[in-house]
């Protein structure tokens, strides 16, 4: 599968440019993508799955023009917005036999091996005959997977999947992804850079509606190896010294004291301690060159 975006551009009837001349270049597996609420990100899902048309630009999807065949492209897309609807009343089971039939799944013998292999892939077997409405956030979202999967998609996106979700329910979640990705494309939109490092062989940092970074978190992370200090500042004039005189990439309160991350080609002193970058070091440098410039 390949996804095309050649130079998309969306601007709200508000004023507000969403997206400014956007392309990216998306093949199988899971694609990271990154940036600040705002960014863009949603309109570029929402676009990308059908649901609204860029003022300009071209979606090729394996090639085909993605806003010229809408109806093709939905047959093959498996969509879980941010907000998945409304959660009735009924059971897990009822409710993906009732989907599958709107899809067209109409013999039961097949519908039925459908609908439980899904309910064991996405891991709500044992709770397949709970009413969705008391499903945790965590099963929730497993079953949107599970109504995502039903026309077995080529192409899935997800929309901050694992936002309010605690660690357990979130790992399961991220395992649940990443077991789908080798023959379609995920594409994860998330403003959690840790999923994005865990997950994703490749990844996109959107920023006011431009691609500002795009690669894979491993190369990006190795050529930033060597560059990232840490510091624990002591006291404001030790805080506004270092801030003054240095590029900070983070801060953070670590048990109680101020810990800096900083970028700096060479040695920047006894002070400071070397640290492996992670991912958040890549984020934020990013997004903070773009504000200077
Ligand atoms: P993200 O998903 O990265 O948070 P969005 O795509 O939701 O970003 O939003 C990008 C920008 O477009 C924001 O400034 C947002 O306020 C604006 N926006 C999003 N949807 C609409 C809309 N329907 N009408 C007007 N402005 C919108």
């Amino acid at each position: 599968m390949s996804l095309e975006i050649r130079g998309i551009s969306k601007r709200y009837s508000n004023g507000v440019q969403a997206l400014d001349n956007l392309s990216l270049s998306i093949g199988n597996n899971m694609f990271g993508l990154l940036g600040p609420n705002g960014a863009g990100k949603s309109t570029l899902m929402r676009t990308i799955a059908t649901l609204q048309d860029p003022d300009t630009g071209q979606i090729l999807l394996n090639g085909m023009d993605v806003v010229a065949n809408k109806d093709a492209v939905r047959r093959q897309l498996g969509y879980l917005p941010q907000e998945f609807g409304v959660y009735p009343r009924i059971s897990a089971l009822d409710m993906l036999h009732h989907l599958a039939v709107m899809k067209g799944i109409s013999k039961t013998g097949e519908r039925k091996e459908i609908v439980d292999t899904l309910l064991r892939q996405t891991n709500l077997w044992d709770a397949r005959k709970k009413a969705l409405s008391t499903y945790s956030g965590g099963m929730k979202q497993r079953f949107g997977i599970a109504q995502a999967l039903l026309a077995n998609p080529k192409l899935i996106i997800v929309d901050e999947p694992t936002a309010g979700l605690d660690p357990a329910e979130r790992n399961r979640f991220l395992n649940l992804l990443s077991s789908l990705a080798r023959d379609v494309i995920v594409i994860l939109s998330t403003h959690i850079v840790e999923d994005v490092r865990e997950l994703c062989p490749r990844m996109a940092i959107i920023s006011n509606g431009r691609v500002v970074l795009e690669g894979s978190p491993v190369e990006t992370l190795e050529k930033l190896r060597g560059g990232i200090w840490s510091i624990v500042v002591k006291n404001a004039d030790e805080f506004n010294d270092v801030s003054a005189n240095f590029k900070v990439v983070s801060t953070k309160l670590v048990g109680g004291e101020h810990e800096l991350r900083i970028h700096a080609e060479s040695n920047p002193g006894d002070r400071f301690r070397a640290v492996d970058p992670d991912l958040e070091d890549v984020y934020f440098l990013t997004l903070n060159s773009q504000r200077i410039q």
